[in-house]
């Protein structure tokens, strides 16, 4: 199947009734401050939802529409879609709508506009592409090894499919991964693929944070908007257990994300924020054109030597911008204003439909 044509994206935005906009997502991830910010910047909105899912954008009346479905992944149908273009929608992707739609389809079969470059959705999504981009950035990531045999000190092993760091584990020799790696095939959680698989990377001792950044097309500008820290089960229910007991639970820990915190980086590290912002922003114009349009994150640790070590990307509004969704400490020193995330993609909308140039920020 073909990609969604660029051209056709483009005449459905030039045909769409510019004072008429609604700004549209799937209910689920950071739905709640796509939909206000969008309503705080005088746009309607609208939610697809599967039924029972509404509710919490019923309640806190975000949505002016609801489009319901059987099931996420049917966001794609024909039917959806054409509902979509005949409300004048710019659909928002976030995670979930990624992973629902499924990517194929986004770039296949999805033709509706939407906020900022699909095509750089794949580079978040495959490991090795990533890489890549991040590294071409001049961007300091964990060392990767190449083989198992030359583990030399701590590292974290990951399994394809199993992000979000259900089944990761740490280990510092290569007699360690094996044990591990035949314990978990032992209880059926591996496969001898997913082995063969097996991204082995240093283990970053450090502190997290993820940065939400936001890179203006209109204004060729990169925007800080916030940062948070994960909240990682069971990682950080382990640390809650005192040292003797945490032996003799003899628990692995797991890194699945269940909330986030909002956090501040040492000012004295913000210039380093910045660099790795802008490099990143103008190695994707080259890779993906036209780039990270619109939000990216970057999820980092920081070392004892006060090295940011990015360890992922989200090419996309990242979950972590729930925890500003009435504006965060930077977002308040850019804008003066609460500014959610949400709220900055629809000011960025409404500035492009003032300057006549929405083709440059949807795709
Ligand atoms: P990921 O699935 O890559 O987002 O990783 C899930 C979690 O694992 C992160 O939020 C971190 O807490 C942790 N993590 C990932 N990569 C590393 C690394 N190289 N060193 C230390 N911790 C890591």
């Amino acid at each position: 199947m073909g990609k969604v044509n660029k051209e056709d994206i483009k005449e459905i935005i030039d045909k769409y009734d510019k004072s008429n906009i609604t700004i549209a997502t799937l209910g689920s991830h950071t739905a709640l401050h796509i939909l206000r910010g969008a309503k705080q910047e005088g746009f309607r909105t609208a939610v697809v939802c599967e039924k029972g899912k509404e509710v919490p954008y019923e309640r806190f009346g975000v949505a002016d529409e609801f489009i319901f479905v059987e099931e996420y992944k049917n966001i794609v149908d024909e039917e959806v879609q054409d509902k979509l273009r005949s409300m004048n929608a710019i659909v928002v992707p976030h995670g979930s709508f990624v992973a629902y739609a499924g990517l194929d389809n986004v770039e296949d079969k999805f033709n509706v506009p939407m906020f900022g470059n699909r095509d750089v959705l794949r580079w978040e999504a495959e490991r090795d592409k990533e890489r890549k981009m991040l590294l071409e950035s001049g961007i300091r990531m964990p060392m990767k090894y190449e083989n198992p045999e030359d583990i030399d000190k701590a590292v974290m092993v990951k399994f394809p499919g199993a992000r979000g760091g259900q089944g990761y584990f740490i280990c510092s020799s290569y007699d360690e991964f094996n044990e591990k790696i035949d314990e978990m095939k032992s209880r059926g959680w591996l496969t001898d693929e997913d082995v063969a698989n097996a991204h082995i990377e240093e283990y970053v001792c450090g502190t997290n944070y993820c940065i939400h950044y936001f890179y203006s097309a209109l204004k060729d500008e990169v925007e800080v908007l916030g940062m948070d820290s994960r909240y990682e089960t069971n990682i950080d229910g382990i640390v809650r257990i005192p040292a003797q007991e945490q032996m003799e639970a003899n628990l692995s820990p797991s890194y699945v994300v269940s909330g986030n915190h909002p956090v501040v980086i040492r000012e004295s590290l913000l210039p380093q924020v910045f660099k790795n912002g802008d490099q990143l922003v103008e190695k994707a114009k080259e890779l993906v054109a036209p780039g990270m349009n619109g939000p990216f994150c970057l999820q980092c640790l920081v070392n004892d030597d006060r090295e940011i070590v990015v360890f992922e990307m989200s090419a996309r509004i990242d979950g972590g911008t729930n925890t500003f969704m009435n504006g965060s400490a930077y977002s308040y020193i850019q804008f003066g204003e609460p500014m959610s995330m949400g709220r900055r993609i629809s000011r960025e909308i409404k500035n492009a439909i003032k300057e006549d140039k929405l083709d440059v920020i949807t795709t």
